[in-house]
């Protein structure tokens, strides 16, 4: 997936250990077999190679979750978007953008991204991008995905304790060997050297969305590399989501969308999910958490 993977298992011996971690980068790699947008034979690339022509027959488990995913743009009100993949890249993270984009780029940019045009046909387990030149990703979900199966594979073989660490989409189960809570280290992005402290964790997935690097500033705002699926804009107030939910998938996908939706409107719809909550730090430095959040220390 692009990305680095660490898992973590508690195990009798090393040789037990390593087996059940091999088995987990096995189930890791299948998922990114299912849903690699790069992969020209991964069913995602027939979803896309098809858009605009025709329905594309998928495993009941694409199917499963593209639904939910769908399920998420609507909880969000589109601020997370699969279909974001077919964006066209004007917005430059890596210092070589010297003026903004048009308007009329920017709304171009996202003419063939919405999820109202995602068709799915339950009873033929098809998928069906309405738009030619449509097409689907899922960099902000797959991740999570990824890192819940992969503890799914391991519980089910025995395993009562570990960590899969999906580029820092932290899914835990268990405990530490000597019986206390596994504990996640939150970063302070206003100073990547200075953490904010250790969380405990119990069987929840963490995971932080925000990339201090990849910022564009024009006329004293700073954008960042997150973008609006609706409008085409970088979200611009926040610096980095940190989300805990049961699950990983989850929690990885409200990360994102919480940064798009912007501090306030977060805060809220975070706020009315039961077992989810969310730490923003806000582009000013300014923490905000989700009402049962209680560490003072943040
Ligand atoms: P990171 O892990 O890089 O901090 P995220 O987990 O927030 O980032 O995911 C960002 C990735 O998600 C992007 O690189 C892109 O692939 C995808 N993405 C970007 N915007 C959206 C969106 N609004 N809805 C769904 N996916 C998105
Ligand atoms: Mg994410």
């Amino acid at each position: 997936m692009g990305s680095r993977f660490e898992i973590t298992v508690v195990a009798e011996n090393a040789l037990d250990g390593d087996k059940h971690i091999a088995e987990a980068i096995a189930e890791i790699e299948r998922i990114e077999k299912l849903i690699s947008s790069w992969d020209p034979n991964s069913e995602t690339s027939k979803i896309n190679e098809a858009a605009g022509k025709t329905p594309v027959t998928v495993s009941q488990e694409l199917f499963d979750l593209i639904e939910r995913s769908l399920k998420i743009s609507k909880l969000t009100d589109g601020a997370f978007d699969i279909s974001y993949a077919s964006m066209d890249r004007i917005w430059k993270f890596d210092g070589s953008m010297t003026s903004m984009p048009s308007k009329e780029a920017i709304q171009h940019s996202v003419a063939k991204v919405g999820f109202q045009n995602i068709v799915l046909d339950k009873q033929h387990n098809s998928v069906f991008l309405r738009l030619p030149g449509m097409k689907i990703g899922f960099g902000a979900i797959g991740k999570g995905y990824a890192a819940d199966k992969a503890k799914e594979v391991l519980t089910k073989k025995g395993v009562s304790s570990g960590i899969i660490n999906a580029a820092g989409d932290m899914n835990t189960w268990g405990k530490q060997p000597n019986g206390t809570a596994w504990k996640v280290a939150l970063t302070n992005p206003m100073d990547k050297n200075k953490g904010f402290g250790m969380l405990p964790v119990t069987n929840r997935a963490v995971v932080t969305s925000g990339n201090y690097e990849k910022q564009v500033v024009f006329n004293g705002v700073t954008y960042s590399h997150i973008i609006d699926p609706r409008s085409g804009y970088p979200a611009t107030d926040i610096l980095s989501v940190t989300v805990f939910a049961p699950k990983a998938e989850l929690a990885d996908a409200l990360a994102t969308s919480v940064f798009v939706m912007g501090r306030e409107t977060g805060l809220d719809r975070i706020d009315q999910l039961p077992q989810v909550d969310c730490i923003i730090i806000a582009e000013d430095g300014k923490v905000f958490k989700s009402k049962n959040i209680k560490i003072d220390t943040l």
